[in-house]
Formats: structure tokens, C-alpha cells, sequence
């Protein structure tokens, strides 16, 4: 039997993954829609790879340039924002939500308003609407997938356990390329070094997050909205090897962990075949070769992400949400040049307690401005930096 799927941030890190699976079991999918932002060479060449119904460019500029490359295709070609919720809302099997940022909120929740069940990826849309999304996956019976490599082993972790038996939940965190850099180092961190990621191969944004540790405080409120186990049983542990990808410790004093290499297929087709299991090209895990796992705390004084996001998932409301639209533009700062790295978390800081928080939102609307008014902020903040 075929199952449908559309893709959206189909050309991104994510995206390529996604679509490596599918590609490795053609017959078993038929691919919906595929999205991008600007790049029309890979959308229309994967389009065409994978015969999808319609192709989306976000960026509308460049909607000439797709419907050209797609010419004789017989594959629709959309461009806006408009067309990407459009494109969302397709009924399908699943719809992989691999947008980068807050950008990919709105899709994400056309696809939830349809009841689909979504493989989430893109963490900073829950992180940013929280309630009013998990509000409205309950409300229209949809369901969420945590495709972050911590979330989805939390998930197979929790699978026969009961969420009241639950005692705690440790995010592990890599530490990122930057771990062991003393705090003059973290100053003088380049892009190129923010970006190295010693254990994973993904996008520019969430690389420098998982440098700043940024990545684990998302992460952390991303996890405090699937698994509501309280923030305060929410602990992470840092765990340079990322082998053990998160753990769930019960109440009779069980821990159960998820191993795996570091490649996000493992999760992606975890989410793909739920229920089931679907093959992958994965070598069988080398323990032996592996030598070690290591654990330790993390330090919060030369990277306060974590610190910050506890406090904004604590503060809840519209915190959450400006917490990550600052970062967004402090990270989109430094990756151009503008910032040295160690500013993007005295920015968050700096959003978060000295201008007024907005009051909660309620609906997507109301989040969208909150995430709006955070970014002209900060973006007024950094013409001061
Ligand atoms: P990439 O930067 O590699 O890809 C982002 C994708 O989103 C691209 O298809 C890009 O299109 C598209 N996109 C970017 N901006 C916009 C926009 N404004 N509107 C519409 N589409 C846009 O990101 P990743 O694949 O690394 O990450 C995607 C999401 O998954 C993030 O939220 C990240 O935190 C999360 N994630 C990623 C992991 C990884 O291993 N990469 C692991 C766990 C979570 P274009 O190519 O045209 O720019
Ligand atoms: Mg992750």
C-alpha cells in the first residue's frame, strides 16, 4: 500500500534525509508537495525526482525561475507564504515539517487544522506557539511525530510506559564544537567553527544553536510541550559521543535509553513508519569501537542558553516565543558577520528582561506578532551592538 507525504523545507538538511528514505523505498510513496524557500534548482530537480503533485517556493521572487524549471512537467508550481499553508493543508499520510525557524509555524498548523499526522522537525514552531499549537493538534484530532533525535527517543521510550510513571527525562546534549572553549575562546568563535559540529551533519541555524547550546534550550521547551511530565523533571546532561540519544527514567527506578548513530534517518523513519519499523543503511551500532560514553552537567556560566530557555518555559506565556525570535536574529547576526558569537545569548537576555513581555497568545495570529515585534527589537538592538 502507497502512502502520501509532503515535505516542507524539502531542500534543507532534514529534507534531504526525508527524502533519501523515500528514494530508498520509491514504490512505497507517493510524494504530495515539496517546498522551499529560494532554492529553485534543488526544489524543481526533486520535484521531478520524486513526480510530486506541486512544488512551492516561499520566496514568491522566484516564482518565475520555478514555473520555468518545472515547464512540461505536469507539476504545479506555487510561490508565498499563501501557497505554502495551501500546500500544508493537502491530505496526505504525513506531512514532514522541516521548515527552519518560526516560519514554518504557520504551515506546520494548516497541516495540524487538517487532522494530519506531522513528523515535526521544526522545533522553533512549538517552541513559539506552545499551547495553542498542542491546543490545536487535540482540537482537530492531529497528531505530532518528534522527528529531534531527543524527542523521538523520549517518544520510543514512553512507548508501553505511562506518562504518570514517569519520574524523569534527560534531554542528552553533544556540547556542540565549542564545549571545551574557555569563555575569551567563545568570543573570538568564527562561523565556520560555531558550524563544525563534531557528531552531526545538519543546517547552518540549528549548528550554531547546538554551538551556543541554544539547540538544548529549544529543546527543552519542545519537550516540555510533548512530554508533560513538568519542567522542573526535565534535566540535561551533556554527552560529547551522542550515542545515547535521551533517556526516560520511571518510577521504579528503570532508566530506558535510545541508542543510535548519529544520523537523523534513524529518527525520520522512526516517525515514517510509526507503528512500524522500516529498514535503514545504518551500520549496526559499535559499542566496542565507541570505547566510552561520557556524561556531565552542563555550565550554564559560559553557555546560558539552557538557563534562559528554563526560565522563559517558567515564565511561559509569549516568553517562549520572544526567547526564540530573538535568537533567530542573533544567529542570522553572527552567521553574517555582525556579532561575535558569545552576544547571541546576552541579545536573548537582554529581549527577555528588559523590554516588557507581550501578553499570551492565543491564537496563531496573536504568536505570529509576538514573534514579529520580538525580531523588530532585537533587529533594533543589534544596529546598537
Ligand atoms: P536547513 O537550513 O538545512 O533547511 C531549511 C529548509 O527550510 C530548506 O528547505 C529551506 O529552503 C527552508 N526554509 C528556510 N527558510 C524558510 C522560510 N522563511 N520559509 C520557507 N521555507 C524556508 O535546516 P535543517 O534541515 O537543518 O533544519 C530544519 C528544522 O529541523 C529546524 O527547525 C531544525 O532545528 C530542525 N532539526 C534539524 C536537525 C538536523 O539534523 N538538521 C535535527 C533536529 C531538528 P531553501 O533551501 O530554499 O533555503
Ligand atoms: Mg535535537
Amino acid at each position: 500500500m502507497t502512502r502520501s507525504i509532503s515535505i516542507l523545507g524539502a531542500t534543507g538538511s532534514v529534507g534531504a534525509s526525508t527524502l533519501d528514505l523515500v528514494r530508498r523505498n520509491r514504490g512505497e510513496w507517493q510524494v504530495a508537495a515539496l517546498t522551499a524557500h529560494s532554492n529553485v534548482a534543488d526544489l524543481s530537480r526533486l520535484a521531478r525526482e520524486f513526480e510530486a503533485e506541486v512544488a512551492v517556493i516561499a520566496d514568491e521572487r522566484h516564482y518565475d525561475a520555478l514555473k520555468d524549471a518545472l515547464a512540461g512537467s505536469g507539476i504545479e508550481a506555487a510561490a508565498g507564504r499563501k501557497a505554502l499553508c495551501e500546500a500544508a493543508s493537502r491530505k496526505v499520510d504525513i506531512v514532514m515539517a522541516a521548515i527552519v525557524g518560526c516560519a514554518g509555524l504557520g504551515p506546520v498548523m494548516a497541516a495540524i487544522e487538517q487532522g494530519t499526522t506531522v513528523a515535526l522537525a521544526n522545533k522553533e514552531a512549538l517552541v513559539s506557539a506552545g499551547e495553542v499549537m498542542t491546543a490545536a493538534v487535540a482540537k482537530h484530532g492531529a497528531r505530532l511525530l518528534p522527528v529531534d533525535s531527543e524527542h523521538n527517543a523520549i517518544f520510543q521510550c514512553l512507548q508501553g510506559g505511562r506518562m504518570e510513571e514517569v519520574r524523569t527525562i534527560t534531554l542528552t546534549a553533544s556540547g556542540g564544537p565549542l564545549r571545551t572553549w574557555t569563555k575569551e575562546q567563545l568570543d573570538k568563535a568564527t562561523p565556520a567553527q560555531a558550524i563544525a559540529h563534531p557528531n552531526w551533519d545538519m543546517g547552518a541555524k540549528i549548528s550554531v544553536d547546538s554551538a551556543s547550546m541554544f539547540n538544548k534550550g529549544l529543546e527543552l521547551i519542545e519537550a516540555h510541550h510533548l512530554f508533560p511530565v513538568g519542567l522542573d523533571r526535565i534535566r540535561i546532561v551533556v554527552h560529547p559521543q551522542s550515542v545515547i540519544h535521551s533517556m526516560v527514567e520511571y518510577r521504579d527506578g528503570s532508566t530506558l535509553a535510545q541508542l543510535g548513530p548519529s544520523d537523523m534517518r534513524v529518527p525520520i523513519a522512526s516517525c515514517l513508519a510509526y507503528p512500524a519499523r522500516m529498514e535503514t543503511p545504518m551500520d549496526p551500532l559499535d559499542l566496542a569501537a565507541i570505547g566510552e560514553l561520557t556524561f556531565h552537567a552542563p555550565d550554564e556560566e559560559r553557555f546560558p542558553a539552557t538557563r534562559l530557555a528554563r526560565e522563559a518555559a517558567q515564565a511561559g506565556g509569549a516568553a517562549p516565543a520572544v526567547l526564540n525570535a530573538a535568537n533567530e536574529v542573533a544567529v542570522a547576526a553572527f552567521l553574517g558577520g555582525n556579532i561575535p558569537f558569545s552576544r547571541i545569548a546576552l541579545m536573548v537576555e537582554r529581549i527577555l528582561t528588559e523590554t516588557e513581555l507581550p501578553s499570551p497568545p492565543r491564537t496563531l495570529e496573536e504568536v505570529l506578532r509576538v514573534d514579529e515585534d520580538a525580531r523588530m527589537r532585537a533587529s533594533a538592538m543589534l544596529e546598537h551592538c
